[in-house]
């Protein structure tokens, strides 16, 4: 397929898991893929194996995120797609009884604050060309309560599907979409870390997901790639979950 054909996408948290899973799938369906990231040793491997370009960011900075939407503007000549997908999940950020100012501001700075720069840079080139795609990383926990609480994650994922939505209706008749990706648990770095020290909250997790697996990056790629691609014209403002039925469950197979 190449529905990405001439496009060019900036992708947030391109080096690991969901973010480097959609950096190939954008390249293989036709796009320039701009990696932003602040993984400096990955990141130029990454650019490379797709021949896009990296760029070191750390989406906390507003300088830097200008800088990141500026240089797919100035050296590619658009920005068409912004996958606004790098986040963290600290173990530090727990129940809300256990959990510091410190750890919540820090996840609240990368997982939301992140979000909104990323917009703010990336709508203004879109508007002007009168068309782009955003598809900006939540999760299914914005839209389900869990028990095994990570209080600031949780309230930062919510807060970037309340953003995504309102920003889809305010631009959508200006030709610009945009979505909030609401993944399951997904196989990545991110959650083998957050389980590896608890493997009886893992197994908790999976009880309730119909299909009885975490999801592998490549399934959710395919799902980002179809909100960048006119495929998903009549998508907008849409918390697009992608999470093996989590949220339809009430009672799930043995
Ligand atoms: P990951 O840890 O595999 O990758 C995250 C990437 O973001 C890394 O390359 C890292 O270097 C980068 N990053 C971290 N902080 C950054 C910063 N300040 N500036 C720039 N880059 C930074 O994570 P993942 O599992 O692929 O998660 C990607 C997104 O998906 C996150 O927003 C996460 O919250 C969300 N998500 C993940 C899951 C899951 O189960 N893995 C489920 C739902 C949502």
């Amino acid at each position: 397929m190449s529905r990405l054909q001439g496009r060019v996408a900036v992708v947030t948290g391109g080096c690991s898991g969901i973010g480097l899973a959609t950096v190939r799938r954008f390249a293989a369906e036709g796009a320039t893929v701009v990696v932003g990231d602040v993984d400096v040793d990955r990141g130029p491997e990454v650019a490379d194996e797709v021949g896009g370009r990296f760029v070191e960011v750390d989406v906390t900075d507003p300088a830097q995120v200008d800088e990141l939407f500026a240089v797919a503007k100035r050296e590619h000549g658009s920005v068409d797609v912004a996958f606004n997908n790098a986040g963290i999940s600290p173990p530090d950020d727990d129940s809300i009884l256990e959990t510091g100012l410190d750890a919540w501001q820090r996840v609240q700075q990368v997982n939301l604050t992140s979000v909104y720069l990323c917009c703010k840079a990336a709508l203004p080139y879109m508007l002007e060309q009168g068309k782009g795609s955003i598809i900006n990383t939540a999760s299914f926990v914005a839209v389900m309560g869990a028990a095994t609480s990570q209080i600031s994650y949780t309230a930062s994922k919510g807060g970037v599907l309340a953003m995504s939505r309102e920003l889809g209706v305010q631009f959508a008749r200006q030709g610009v979409r945009v979505n909030a990706l609401c993944p399951g648990p997904v196989n990545t770095p991110l959650l083998q870390e957050l389980f590896a020290s608890d493997p009886e909250r893992a197994a908790r997790r999976m009880v309730h997901i119909p299909l009885g697996r975490f999801a592998e990056p490549d399934e959710i790629a395919g799902a980002v790639a179809f909100l960048a691609s006119d495929d998903s014209s009549f998508i907008t403002a849409s918390q697009f979950l992608v999470d093996g039925g989590i949220s339809g469950a009430y009672v799930t197979p043995l």
